[in-house]
C-alpha cells in the first residue's frame, strides 16, 4: 500500500481521499434533501403561512382590469374586492399590505402560476371547480356569483343562454364560463375567445361579437363604466365558487387562509368591502359562503 502510494505518487492518496470527502459530502448533501422531503411531505416547508412568516412578504395574483374586483390604477395601486380579499388574508399571515408583490393572474396562467411559484396565492375571480383540484388547491369559498351575459344596449335578441344560436360570444380562455358555454350552449352560438375580459368588452363595444359571458358580478363591473351602451341580460345560469388558490399539498395554508376569510367574514370587513367595491354596480350583496375547502 505504502508502496503505491509513493509510486504512483500523492496524486493517488489525494485522489482517495477526495473522492472519501466527496462521498462524505455526497452524503451530506442526500441527508439534507431527504429531510427537506420530510417537511414537505409535512406540508410545514412548503406551507404559504410558513413562507410569509420567513420572507415577511407575499406574492399574490389578481386581476389588473377588472372594476370593483382586481384593477391596477398605478404601479402601487391596486383595487378591488378581491384585492381587499388578498390584503386580508396577507394580514392575517402577518404580511403587511406594503409587502404584497402584486401580479397579474390572467384566467388562462393562474394553475401555471400556482404550480410553479411565480404566485403564492391567487385571489381573482377563481372558481373552485374538480378539474383544477388537480392541479392547485383552493381555500373559501369567499363569494359566490353566477355565470351572466352582457351585451349592447341596443340587443333585443339575446335574453339568455339559449338565445345564443348564430351569435358571436366572447369568452376567456380557461375560464368555465368559455368551458360551459362550449359544452352546454355553443353548438349555435361563435365562441371568440381572449386572454381577459376588458378585452372582450372592448370588441363587444366596436360590435366584433354580440356578447360576452362571464360571471355576472365582472359583468357588473364592466357594465358601470359604459351604462349608456352595455347592459346585463337574463338570470344567472351557474354557480362560481370563488377560492384563494394555492398550492396543492398546502394543508396548513388551507387552513390559515380559511380562517382568515371567516375572520374577514365576521368582523364585518368582508361585507364593507362588497358595498364599497361592488356595490355601485348594483350587484346585490349575497349571502356570506359558507367555508367548505378544508
Ligand atoms: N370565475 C370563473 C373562472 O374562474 C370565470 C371568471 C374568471 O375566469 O375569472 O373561470
Amino acid at each position: 500500500m505504502v508502496l503505491v502510494f509513493r509510486v504512483r505518487g500523492a496524486g493517488a492518496g489525494v485522489f482517495v481521499k477526495e473522492r472519501g470527502v466527496r462521498f462524505r459530502f455526497g452524503a451530506v448533501l442526500l441527508a439534507i434533501a431527504l429531510l427537506g422531503t420530510g417537511c414537505a411531505a409535512k406540508g410545514d416547508g412548503n406551507s404559504v403561512a410558513a413562507r410569509a412568516a420567513a420572507t415577511d412578504k407575499l406574492t399574490i395574483g389578481v386581476g389588473f382590469d377588472q372594476p370593483g374586483l382586481g384593477r391596477k390604477i398605478t404601479d402601487t395601486w391596486f383595487e378591488g374586492f378581491d384585492v381587499d380579499v388578498a390584503t386580508y388574508v396577507a394580514g392575517e399571515l402577518g404580511v403587511a399590505a406594503e409587502n404584497i408583490v402584486w401580479k397579474e393572474a390572467k384566467a388562462p396562467d393562474r394553475e401555471a402560476m400556482i404550480q410553479d411559484g411565480r404566485v403564492d396565492l391567487v385571489v381573482a375571480t377563481y372558481s373552485i371547480t374538480e378539474a383544477r383540484k388537480q392541479r392547485v388547491g383552493f381555500a373559501g369559498p369567499y363569494f359566490l356569483a353566477g355565470q351572466g351575459l352582457l351585451v349592447s344596449q341596443g340587443t333585443t335578441n339575446i335574453t339568455g343562454p339559449e338565445s345564443l344560436d348564430g351569435k358571436k360570444l366572447c369568452s376567456v380562455k380557461n375560464s368555465t364560463s368559455a368551458q360551459k358555454v362550449k359544452e352546454r350552449y355553443a353548438k349555435g352560438a361563435q365562441l371568440v375567445e381572449y386572454f381577459r375580459y376588458s378585452e372582450c368588452v372592448n370588441a363587444l363595444l366596436v360590435r366584433n361579437v354580440d356578447a360576452v359571458t362571464t360571471d355576472d358580478v365582472i359583468l357588473a363591473g364592466f357594465a358601470t363604466q359604459h351604462p349608456e351602451l352595455l347592459k346585463l341580460v337574463g338570470k344567472p345560469f351557474s354557480e362560481e365558487r370563488y377560492g384563494v388558490g394555492l398550492r396543492r399539498e398546502d394543508a396548513d395554508g388551507k387552513a390559515k387562509v380559511n380562517a382568515a376569510i371567516e375572520k374577514m367574514i365576521s368582523s364585518g370587513a368582508w361585507r364593507r368591502s362588497i358595498e364599497k367595491h361592488i356595490g355601485p354596480s348594483g350587484y346585490p350583496v349575497p349571502a356570506p359562503p359558507a367555508i367548505t375547502e378544508r
